[in-house]
């Protein structure tokens, strides 16, 4: 990863000790500070990751772009800066222990060919950084490769608002590999700063499904932009488009409203000071999450509108779509 960073003209900083320290924490900066460290056991430990996948496992935490409604804004403590983590062969030494342990898509009546299902993008875009990183190339490798027991299914999934896909494509993947795209109405693009647009990110996932690659799209966050209807049917037409002509695709759709918790509102406010994204609770509904806390969602009425809206538009420009899940 140094070497990477290096020959792409990045200043390396080598810390002494094993632990960050005088990093930056002004936003502008830490979003463009990668440290490489080691993921500790405890980061190792895979989590179920309900409704996507069986397990989570994590390659990295962080990203560089600048959304505004950046889920991650939650769930990481402290200033943005990117930490990848250079201890691959034991973050996949992890891995065998849960084949046929989960909970998830492998108890799922609709899901269950998936096989033992292993997400990588919970707390990073891998695509943002893969250039620095190779760790994505290296997954996609390794699960091409896997010989699990009695030959148990096993699927990576990931999902990206990059495009710099070339160096993927050519991966013995295997078919183990599902690469999903997260996209949104164009009038979202304006929250997605330093993020590929749509078009980009159509033309790579085209590349992925041509590659063989099983492909995804994540919408998300839906949200009620102008013309929300008429602007998400035409998301899917352009899928349509961009995959027209490619035999058997396998294409799944996960459709994510947007929402947001008191944290998240205060980081991303913080982050993002004048940003047009409606973090209103007055034209929100209060919702307890599992975990305990507190989280902001569209009213009841406009989510049943915009469910029948969207999968409606999904089933009729997407025909071969299978839907995993609205939420
Ligand atoms: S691409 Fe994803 S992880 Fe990166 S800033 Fe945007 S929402 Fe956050």
């Amino acid at each position: 990863m140094v070497e990477r960073a290096q020959a792409l003209g990045s200043e390396i900083v080598r810390l002494n000790a094993d632990r960050l320290s005088g990093l930056p924490d002004a936003y502008r900066d830490a979003k463009t500070t990668m440290a490489v460290v080691a993921a500790s056991p405890s980061r190792r430990r895979l989590q179920p990751i309900p409704p996507s996948a069986d397990w989570r496992f994590d390659l990295a935490e962080g990203c560089p772009a600048h959304c505004s409604y950046c889920y991650l804004a939650g769930s990481l403590a402290g200033p943005p800066i990117i930490r990848a983590y250079a201890n691959l062969p034991e973050i996949l030494a992890e891995l065998p222990a849960a084949v046929g342990q989960g909970r998830v898509t492998s108890v799922s009546a609709d899901r269950v060919a998936e096989g033992t299902t292993f997400e990588c993008s919970c707390y990073t875009d891998p695509l943002s950084i893969e250039h620095l990183t190779g760790s994505l190339a290296a997954c996609i490798a390794h699960f091409g490769a896997w010989r699990t027991p009695d030959e148990a299914p096993v699927q990576l999934r990931f999902t990206t608002k990059f495009d710099a896909v070339g160096p993927l494509l050519g991966l013995a993947h295997n078919g183990r590999t599902r690469i999903r795209f997260s996209v949104n109405a164009t009038a979202a693009e304006r929250h997605e700063g330093g993020a590929p647009r749509m078009k980009a990110r159509l033309a790579a996932l085209r590349a992925v499904a041509e590659a063989g690659y099983p492909v995804g799209l994540t919408v998300a966050p839906i949200m009620r932009v102008p013309d929300w209807a008429d602007a998400y049917d035409r998301l899917f037409a352009d899928v349509a488009a961009a995959l027209d002509g490619i035999a058997g695709v396998d294409l799944t759709a996960e459709l994510i409203t947007h929402r947001f918790t008191p944290k998240s509102k205060e980081v991303l406010a913080g982050w993002y000071p004048g940003s047009p994204l409606e973090m209103d609770e007055a034209q929100r509904t209060r919702k307890m999450t599992k975990f305990g806390s507190v989280k902001w969602v569209f009213p009841k009425e406009q989510m049943t509108g915009m469910r029948a809206a969207l999968e409606a538009a999904l089933a009729d420009r997407l025909p071969m779509a299978r839907l995993l899940y609205w939420t």
